[in-house]
């Protein structure tokens, strides 16, 4: 990481203070400078960055500097547990309907976000899990987009459905559910199309979708790598069509997951899982005291 962690600047501006008493004014603004500044270099929207600090400062003022622990170390300690407090706590299930009904899973996002590969890693993730899944190849924009789902699906042996590219989206995930009730799959996901930038067309299509089969769950893939962008991208979903959870993917770049605190504070969304790689492997459950830990470095 090119990124100074925060322990040490806050080691650094409190050498020299005793390990003992109470942290005083003046020690948490000098600290929260250096938290402030980690913050937005994590990529944390500045709005939220404000807001956040300001609960700190309330919390720390005063505090007790606890015998085990340096006047760093109790810093951290509450901006990490504030920072976690604010991503929800707990890491949230992706819930399933039960074996005997079909769960729709309809992926969105924009265009190179990591749709069409994360569409793959729930399906093989769940299928581990004994369900049923059907990749539906939803993108009739991009012949590219549908061979990929295909070449994927086959990578790990998931049955695959695709109209072509001339029918369109809605009716393809009208087919497909019938198809998943006449073969007994119960796991649908859809992918479907992106575009570079978010457009009116897009959305209502995403909304003809939605109103042709019963959606359980939208689910939103972001690019962690693109920041602030990340956290438009979301507002602009849930605003329009809705989402459930969202998905943050290329978590294994060189991002410190701001987006993932913005994400959930400012659209109220769970992140429900983290792309750790281009492998259809690497999906990871998101769990808040762990992306604290890495905002902070
Ligand atoms: P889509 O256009 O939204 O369907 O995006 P794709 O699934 O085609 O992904 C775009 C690119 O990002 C591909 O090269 C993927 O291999 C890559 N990708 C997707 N998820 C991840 C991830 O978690 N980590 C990394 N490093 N690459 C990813």
């Amino acid at each position: 990481m090119a990124f100074e962690s925060l322990s040490e600047r806050l080691s650094t501006i409190f050498q020299g203070l005793s390990g003992k008493g109470k942290l005083s004014e003046d020690d948490v603004n000098l600290a929260l400078k250096e938290v402030r500044m980690a913050l937005l270099e994590a990529d944390v929207n500045f709005k939220l960055v404000k807001d956040f600090v300001a609960k700190v400062k309330e919390k720390a003022i005063g505090e007790e500097v606890f015998s085990s622990l340096s006047p760093a170390q109790t810093v951290i300690k509450i901006v990490k547990e504030e920072l976690t407090a604010m991503m929800g706590e707990e890491n949230t299930e992706l819930k399933l309907r039960p074996q005997s009904e079909i769960t729709v899973l309809m992926m969105v996002g924009l265009q190179g976000a990591g749709k069409t590969t994360t569409a793959a890693k729930l399906a093989g993730k769940f299928q581990k899990m004994h369900r049923k899944p059907l990749l539906v190849a939803c993108d009739i924009y991009r012949p590219a987009a549908i061979e990929q789902l295909r070449v994927n699906a086959e990578k790990l042996s998931i049955p695959f459905f695709s109209l072509g590219n001339q029918i369109k989206p809605e009716e393809i995930a009208q087919r497909a559910y019938e198809e998943a009730k006449e073969k007994g799959y119960n796991l649908l996901i859809l992918d479907t199309a992106g575009r570079l930038q978010i457009d009116d067309a897009l959305m209502q299509e995403l909304k003809r979708m939605k109103a042709a089969v019963p959606v359980d769950w939208t689910i939103l893939t972001v690019d962690a790598m693109t920041g602030q962008e990340a956290v438009n991208v979301s507002q602009s979903f849930s605003e329009d069509i809705g989402v459930d959870g969202v998905i943050l993917t290329k978590c294994d770049g060189d991002t410190r997951g701001g987006a993932a605190l913005s994400i959930k504070a400012m659209t109220g969304q769970p992140i429900l899982f983290l792309g750790m790689g281009e492998k259809l492997s690497e999906l990871e459950p998101f769990y808040p005291d762990r992306m604290a830990g890495r905002i902070l470095g």
